[in-house]
């Protein structure tokens, strides 16, 4: 197990500084059963001359994969 003390975007893979707004995932283990829940964080907040977050990036990216597309 890998401990961080730094907190870090799973998105971009950077850490997440003082100052800076970030949202987190629960993240639902059945193996953790009984354990300490653990949690994916993201960058909330857009950085400069970008669109989304890593948050709303991330979960586009979520529904993208949750839909299927049909052709008629
Ligand atoms: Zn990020």
């Amino acid at each position: 197990m890998i401990v961080t003390f730094a907190t870090q975007c799973d998105y971009c893979r950077s850490s997440i500084v003082s100052g800076q707004k970030w949202v987190r995932e629960k993240i639902y283990d059945s193996a953790l059963n009984g354990r300490d829940p653990s949690y994916h964080r993201y960058h909330a907040e857009p950085f400069a001359g970008q669109e989304g977050s890593c948050w709303e990036k991330h979960e586009m990216e979520r529904e993208s994969a949750r839909m299927t597309v049909f052709a008629a």
